[in-house]
This record gives structure tokens, C-alpha cells and sequence, in this order.
């Protein structure tokens, strides 16, 4: 889960990861009550998942009212890179002196973690690690070792920030640690992490990646769930406990393993078609998560025909099949289901579908046959 940055300034504040203290708003009324509260000069900033909003222009300063209800005003609704601007995040503006990079995430080939630190951060860090990549220290940290002061100390000082910066730049990187590894995150970036003309230490931007398979850990979790520009079906999917992802085609797939569905995706693009998700049920194909399937999928209006598309290894189709028929007893379909049923007991899946005479249900016998059935119903009903 990614966390929008006022989230993720949140999640630092509890490791004691110093930041400025602000105010989300979802409108202008909002966005310059809140101003007027936190004093300016302020920071107005769009919350999109996307980088690079400052060049885009969802970060502006405001010395006064005025400035922030003309901001606030430009930058609700503002499209960045695809995502819509539906949140602010107002907080006090901070006098920059000079402006870093930090960030902890995991090497999967090294099989440690990994700790970037640069002196030139900013918003062209995309660039320095192109063009200087010495310029970024890299430091990998044991797990079993973790990263004490010393080391914060050694990386703060390899990756030459100014003298000034140092102290606060280390406790801040093992605040940052624990952030990553207390905290349960896969990805935590600091850009920029600002010293300022004060001669204090402050993210002034976070991008956080929770690890959703921690999320049984952390009940608190809950508090992040979006405000709205997530796909209606990827939250129906997410509660429900589905694989889910939602696409913009006309046939709905189910299958059982990743690949498979991956695979099942192909096949309906290579004859023509075009997917409405991706879903993975998983090993357990059974009549309760066959009808969670088809209930997300039943509520997306562009559906046209669903492709059940289940191998049987572990799982058997037989099983799958009375899940199929017990879940239609529980949903009522907006679009018939093409089904293909191949492995573990698969004769047996077939005569229990054929006795059910549902109207609902076309068998087929192979993917690519089911994929050309499913395809011909989409488009026969668009
Ligand atoms: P990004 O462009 O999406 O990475 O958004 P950031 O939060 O990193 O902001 C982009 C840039 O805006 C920063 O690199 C800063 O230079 C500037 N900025 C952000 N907050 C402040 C602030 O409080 N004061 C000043 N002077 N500049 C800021
Ligand atoms: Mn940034």
C-alpha cells in the first residue's frame, strides 16, 4: 500500500522522524481555514501518488490569504500525470537551505537492505543518479545488524552533507530506519530532506510503500485507506480478500494462479478481445470466493461475458464446479459466464455443469476456445 505523502508525514511523526506539522483539505474553504490557522507563509501540495508534483505545479508557496485561495483553487482538480488532485496538504513553509535525498528499501539481490543517501537531492535526483551517481552514498544494512547511530553517523558523513546537517541528518536516518523496519515498509523516501536556514534537520516530502502483508500487525493501518480515487471494484476486491486488478476491456476473468491468469489475459487479447481485471482466486477455488469473484466483477458496468478459466492441480474442478453453481445461487449475474474447467476430475466437472442446465454457463473445452466464446458474447452484447 502506498501511502499519500501527509500519510506517510504521519507515519514518520510516530518514530520521531522530524517533519512540519499541517493540515489536510479536499476543498478551497478548507484549504484557506487551514492556512489561516497553521499562519504563513505555507506550502499548499497536491496529494497524488506520483512524483514530480512540484514541476507540475501541485506545490506552491502562499504569503497570504489571497495566495493561498488562488492556489488552492488551481491545484484541487489539478491533473498530474494522469491522477487527479483531490486532497491538499497545507502545512508551514519552510526557509530552505540546502536539500538531500534519503531513502531505505530492500536489495533483493544483495538480500539486505539498502540505504541511499545524497547531498543533492531535490527534485532532479532522477537525473544526479544518472549523470553522478557517485554523488549517492550507498550503504547496505544487515537486518540482523540493523543501523545504530555510528553507522547513520558514517553514512551521513560518506555521502559529504554539510557539516551543520550531520547530527540531525543521523538521528533522523535512524528514525527513518525504524520507520522502514518497525513500521513495516518495503520502500521509504525522503526527497527532499531539507536543512534548514535555521540549521535544523526536516523531511519535507515522504514517500512511504507499507508491506500489505505486514497489515495483520497493524490494525492502525485502517486509518490509510483511500479517500476516493481508488477503482471502486479494487476496494470491493480488497475487502473481500481478492487478487484483484481492475482493466478496462469487456470480458471479466477469473482464474486460479497468477500465471494462468496472466495467461488468460493473452489469449483474450490475441483474439481480439479485451480484459476487464485481472483476478487470481488462488488455490482455493471453493463456491465463497467463486462468488466474492463474481460479485466484483458483476459490478463493473463495461462487463460483458465472464471467463472462468480454472486448471485443476490441487484444487478439484468438480469442486469448482458446484462452487460455481452455489455461487450463482447467490449472484445474480449481469453477463453469462464462459467456462473452462481442464485437470483434476474435469469429466466430472462437466457432467455436474451440464445437469445444472444453467443458462448462465457456456462450457468450453480449451482456453482458446473459451477465450474466442467469451470474446463473441462481449462483443454481440456491446
Ligand atoms: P515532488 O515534486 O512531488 O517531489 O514534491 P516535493 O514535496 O518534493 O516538493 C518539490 C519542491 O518544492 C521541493 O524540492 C522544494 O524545493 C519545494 N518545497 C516544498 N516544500 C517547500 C517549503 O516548505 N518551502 C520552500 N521554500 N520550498 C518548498
Ligand atoms: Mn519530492
Amino acid at each position: 500500500m502506498d501511502l499519500y505523502e501527509y500519510q506517510g508525514k504521519q507515519y514518520f511523526a510516530r518514530f520521531g522522524v522530524p517533519t512540519s506539522s499541517g493540515e489536510a483539505a479536499d476543498t478551497v474553504a478548507e484549504a484557506v481555514a487551514a492556512a489561516d490557522r497553521i499562519g504563513y507563509p505555507v506550502v499548499l501540495k497536491a496529494q497524488v501518488q506520483v512524483g514530480g508534483r512540484g514541476k507540475a505545479g501541485g506545490v506552491k508557496l502562499a504569503a497570504n490569504r489571497e495566495e493561498a485561495e488562488l492556489h488552492a483553487g488551481n491545484i484541487l482538480g489539478l491533473d498530474i500525470k494522469g491522477h487527479v488532485t483531490k486532497r491538499l496538504w497545507i502545512e508551514k513553509a519552510t526557509d530552505i537551505a540546502r536539500e538531500y535525498y534519503v531513502s531505505f528499501t530492500l536489495d533483493r539481490a544483495a538480500k539486505v537492505y539498502l540505504c541511499l543517501v545524497s547531498a543533492r537531492g531535490g527534485i532532479d535526483i532522477e537525473e544526479v543518479a544518472a549523470t553522478a551517481p557517485d554523488s549517492i552514498a550507498r550503504l547496505h544494512i544487515d537486518p540482523l545488524v540493523g543501523l545504530d547511530r555510528a553507522a547513520a553517523a558514517a553514512q551521513v558523513a560518506a555521502a559529504e552533507l554539510d557539516e551543520e546537517a550531520r547530527e540531525e541528518a543521523a538521528d533522523t536516518l535512524v528514525a527513518l530506519y525504524r520507520c522502514f523496519v518497525e513500521g513495516d515498509a518495503d520502500l521509504v523516501e525522503v526527497n527532499p530532506l531539507v536543512l534548514t536556514t535555521e540549521g535544523h534537520v526536516l523531511a519535507l516530502d515522504a514517500k512511504v510503500t507499507l508491506d500489505d502483508d505486514a497489515g495483520f500487525r497493524h490494525p492502525e493501518w485502517t486509518e490509510f485507506v483511500d479517500f476516493g480515487d481508488v477503482d471502486v471494484r479494487e476496494r470491493l476486491a480488497k475487502e473481500k480478500g481478492l487478487n484483484y486488478i481492475g482493466l478496462d476491456g469487456s470480458v471479466g476473468i477469473i482464474a486460479n494462479g497468477a500465471g494462468l491468469a496472466m495467461s488468460t489475459l493473452d489469449v483474450v487479447n490475441q483474439v481480439g478481445g479485451s480484459a476487464a481485471n485481472f483476478l487470481d482466486i488462488g488455490g482455493g477455488a471453493n463456491a465463497d470466493v467463486m462468488a466474492n469473484a463474481l460479485e466484483v466483477i458483476n459490478t463493473d458496468p463495461k462487463v460483458r461475458a465472464i471467463l472462468v478459466n480454472i486448471f485443476g492441480g490441487i484444487v478439484r474442478c468438480d469442486e469448482v464446479a458446484r462452487g460455481i453453481l452455489t455461487a450463482l445461487g447467490r449472484v445474480a449475474l449481469a453477463s453469462p459466464i464462459v467456462l473452462r474447467l481442464d485437470g483434476t476430475n474435469a469429466a466430472e466437472a462437466h457432467r455436474i455443469i451440464e445437469e445444472a442446465h444453467s443458462d448462465s454457463i457456456v462450457t468450453e473445452l480449451t482456453m482458446i476456445s473459451a477465450a474466442k466464446a467469451a470474446v463473441e458474447i462481449a462483443a454481440s452484447a456491446a
